[in-house]
């Protein structure tokens, strides 16, 4: 099942642009235009994150945040009309998940909710399938969800050997070690410039994911589930 985001905002065009977004990353959406009716629209339709802008009638987003929280956990983000507003709400500590400011890019937004959803383990398998990443070693070519990435040599061997083993964390002088016939000659550092460009590049073909971690102080670590 895919994730279900309620979207609580009276303004008809971010409302449709939200979803828009929304359902062509695979989510349901509802939209509510009315403050008061949230709380009932959360119970009876359990989504799994709500969207919900500060100004809305017959009842704020404030309230109905802070509301929510006496009795759930649901992920909650804050749309607000003002960026200096967003200091005030965390002030508030209203226990939202995250704050947004209008206008905002919708493939941001739909990143920073598939990210909530995968932090929280909301919205089921929604988001949880593993991106298919083919390496074609003898010819050094990388596709990612069938879309071709031009990959250095370097590069490509470090995807390669991150892709290894998921999950596990390689320190850098490791990299540069398995990489690098002869690295002596080469400063840890490089290590970072070839990672964020390794980063860059599969975030144009993912660019709601983040596979390549960095663990601070160790090294790095690609995760794809
Ligand atoms: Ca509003």
């Amino acid at each position: 099942m895919n994730a279900h985001i309620l979207v609580a905002e009276d303004e008809p065009k971010i409302a449709g642009l939200l979803t828009d977004y929304l359902a062509a990353a695979g989510m349901q959406t509802t939209v509510i235009d009315d403050g008061a009716a949230v709380a009932d629209a959360i119970d009876t339709l359990a989504p799994d994150l709500v969207v919900l802008d500060v100004m809305l009638p017959h009842k704020d987003g404030m309230t109905i945040c802070r509301e929510l929280r006496q009795h759930s956990d649901l992920p909650v983000v804050m749309l607000t009309a003002r960026v200096e507003e967003i200091d005030r709400l965390l002030g508030l500590e209203l226990g939202a998940d995250d704050y947004i400011c209008k206008p905002f890019s919708p493939r941001e937004v739909v990143a920073r909710i598939k990210a909530i959803l995968r932090r929280t383990g909301n919205g089921a398998a929604g988001d949880a399938q593993a991106p298919r990443i083919d390496i074609d070693e003898p010819r050094m070519r990388v596709t990612v969800e069938g879309q071709r990435v031009e990959l250095t040599r370097v590069e490509f061997k470090l995807l390669q050997t991150l892709l290894r083993h998921p999950g596990r964390v390689y320190r850098r002088d490791e990299l540069l070690d398995l990489i690098y016939d002869d690295y002596r000659e080469v400063s840890d550092r490089t290590i970072d410039s070839h990672v964020k460009n390794l980063r860059r590049k599969l975030e144009t073909a993912l660019p709601e994911r983040d596979l390549i971690h960095a663990v601070y102080g160790v090294g790095y670590k690609i995760e794809v589930d």
